[in-house]
């Protein structure tokens, strides 16, 4: 039967392809494609752990007392049963040999192909066994945890096999998870719970594939292997569509492709408005690789690095000062004299670190972490790794035009603790006699205290970087991550217009460089509003560059900025706006 659901739609673009579901288990789970040939080797590694784990219930059982009730032994039964059930071990096989998933993926999504048919069984007694499926599985795949797997990942298997494209659903899928998927073959995503600026849905779109988050019911609702369409630009997701519909969806998917070509076209043409204004077109990137990505778009410099995508999925480990050197270097050296913006590290609210690592820092789970310890300052709760990073960012800057930026400033005192930091590190490489230049240290404005005592930032730092997405979060006091509250989250909000247009205009007036960096830089929908406000600096995906520009080409940002002061007093900016502007263009179809 075919099926729609809603969601936020995340990332630009149709994706068509066959569900693969990351079920959630209890057990925490790696899932990763291994290398076809592998799969022997796999199957014999998931034999292993269900061989360990009969032996394990037959001690058991055998051991058990004589006072022992009945229906334990029963159980146990029932459970040595299980493990011998082609349904569970012969699908699980399929899984591995013809999907390629590692063991444990494998394992989780036939326990979810087999507690959803048990769910639908009249009988109680037969829909209560699919607790016995989950123990058994839990049970296994803690015994292949216990195994190493030697195998090595793979992104690219089904690509090379040649087989149906894929679709990712999930109930959620944590930044540092998703960063996984980079250069993965998935098509596309779709998850439960997010918001449009979540992290989740930030790195989404940095793949640039089409993407939904917030679809609440998508990964009860979906099965392993259900045809998909994404759609990106709705939000919408159809499952298993009628031949019409999927019709129609490849047919929109074909013109965004043609689309995005001609787009592409205008990648190395400047970027200036109609009347002769020139714009700053920057990128945004999580991990050094992405710096091709930027240059290829035709970004004239990083705007964003967010390095805290350096430190997940480390296993606890941090990444030490020469590991952040060489990745900062890396960046540096591949945007060739163009410069490139590092922001210290972000950690906290949605991007955690690993456990091991917020355990080994002292810090324990935050009551509400977008409110908690997070970016500078956790930064300034950590002197010693905030130097490091410091010293590692300005060693970079020998190979390059580095920036640093600092995120979630508010306070004088964190001002004057990083300048303070900054010293120290820039006096340790000196002393040591590691080169080293002149580095801008910017702020980011992500907090409304801080869009209101710009003159404070402007007395410090060198730039300002409007961050958008945590700027609209603490205005509104709508937590971007949470889909529950997503229809709130407005960045046509009065107050989140007026903090933007106020700190653009104080930091021209003062005559330093005024970027935005966050979600709002790459939609065209509000391209010309931020002309308007006086904007020359804009930073995105590399993904969105080129839309952008077109924008930009098309602007005349005199007349842009007659009509901000109006929208901006209106109570419904959005719909002033958009008339005036339909106003303008029905008026020079007419001229
Ligand atoms: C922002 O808040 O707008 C921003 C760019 O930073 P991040 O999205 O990483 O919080
Ligand atoms: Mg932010």
């Amino acid at each position: 039967m075919s099926i729609q659901m809603f969601g936020q739609p995340v990332s630009r673009g149709v994706a068509i392809g066959r569900a693969v579901l990351v079920a959630s288990s209890r057990v925490d789970v790696a899932h990763y494609f291994i290398d076809a040939a592998h799969a022997p080797a796999e199957v014999a590694r998931l034999r292993h752990a269900r061989d360990t784990v009969v032996q394990e219930i037959t001690t058991l059982k055998a051991d058990l007392p004589p006072e022992a009730p009945p229906e334990l032994a029963a159980l146990l039964d029932v459970h040595l049963m299980l493990l011998n059930d082609p349904m569970l071990t012969d699908a699980t096989r399929h899984w591995i040999e013809v999907r390629h998933y590692n063991a444990e993926w494998a394992m989780t999504a036939q326990t979810d192909v087999l507690v959803r048919q048990f769910d639908e069984m009249d009988d109680d007694y037969l829909r209560e066994r699919k607790a016995d499926i989950e123990q058994v599985a839990e049970r296994v795949l803690r015994a292949l945890a216990k195994e190493e797997s030697l195998l090595p990942q793979v992104s690219h298997s089904r690509d090379q096999d040649g087989g149906d494209p894929l679709v990712l659903v999930a109930n959620d899928i944590a930044p540092a998870d998703m960063l996984q998927f980079k250069g993965s073959v998935f098509k596309g995503f779709v998850t439960d719970v997010g918001g449009r600026t979540s992290h989740t849905a930030i790195v989404a779109r940095s793949m640039d594939i089409p993407a939904v988050v917030g679809a609440r019911e998508a990964s009860r609702l979906v099965r392993q292997d259900d045809w998909l369409i994404i759609d990106g630009d709705a939000g919408v997701v159809v499952v298993n569509p009628t031949p019409i519909v999927l019709e129609e969806y490849r047919f929109r998917q074909r013109q965004s492709e043609l689309e995005r070509a001609r787009l592409h076209r205008l990648r190395h043409m400047p970027s200036v408005t109609l009347d002769g204004q020139p714009v700053e077109l920057l990128a945004n990137i999580e991990l050094p690789g992405d710096a091709a990505n930027a240059l290829e778009a035709g970004a004239v410099g990083v705007g964003l690095f967010r390095s805290e995508f350096l430190f997940m999925n480390r296993n606890g480990e941090l990444p030490d000062e020469d590991e952040q050197f060489e990745a900062y270097r890396a960046a540096v050296l591949a945007m060739s004299g163009l410069p490139v913006t590092i922001r210290t590290v972000d950690i906290g609210a949605d991007k955690p670190l690993d456990r091991m690592a917020v355990h080994e820092l002292r810090h324990e789970h935050a009551l509400n972490p977008a409110l908690g310890l997070r970016a500078i300052r956790w930064s300034l709760s950590e002197p010693a790794m905030f130097r490091q990073q410091l010293r590692a960012i300005l060693r970079a800057s020998a190979y390059g035009k580095v920036r640093v930026l600092i995120p979630m400033v508010a306070h004088r005192s964190e001002i004057l603790a990083t300048l303070d930091a900054l010293e120290r590190a820039r006096q340790q490489l000196q002393d040591a006699g590691i080169p080293f230049t002149d580095v801008e240290l910017g702020a980011m404005i992500e907090i409304p205290a801080a869009a209101m005592t710009m003159p404070l930032l402007l007395q410090h730092f060198d730039f300002v970087s409007i961050g958008t997405n945590d700027l609209i979060q603490y205005t509104l006091a709508i937590d971007r991550a949470d889909e529950a509250v997503a229809h709130l989250y407005d960045p046509w909000h009065p107050a989140v217009l007026q903090l933007i247009a106020n700190v653009i205009a104080m930091a021209n007036g003062a005559g330093k460089s005024v970027s935005v960096c966050g979600e709002m830089a790459g939609d065209v929908a509000f391209t010309d509003l931020l002309l308007g406000m006086g904007l020359r600096s804009l930073s995105m995906h590399p993904s969105q560059l080129s839309s952008v520009k077109q924008r930009v080409l098309r602007a005349d940002t005199a007349r842009l900025a007659k009509e901000v002061g109006p929208a901006l007093a209106s109570a419904d900016p959005a719909a002033t706006w958009l008339a005036m502007n339909e106003r303008w263009a029905q008026r020079s179809r007419s001229a």
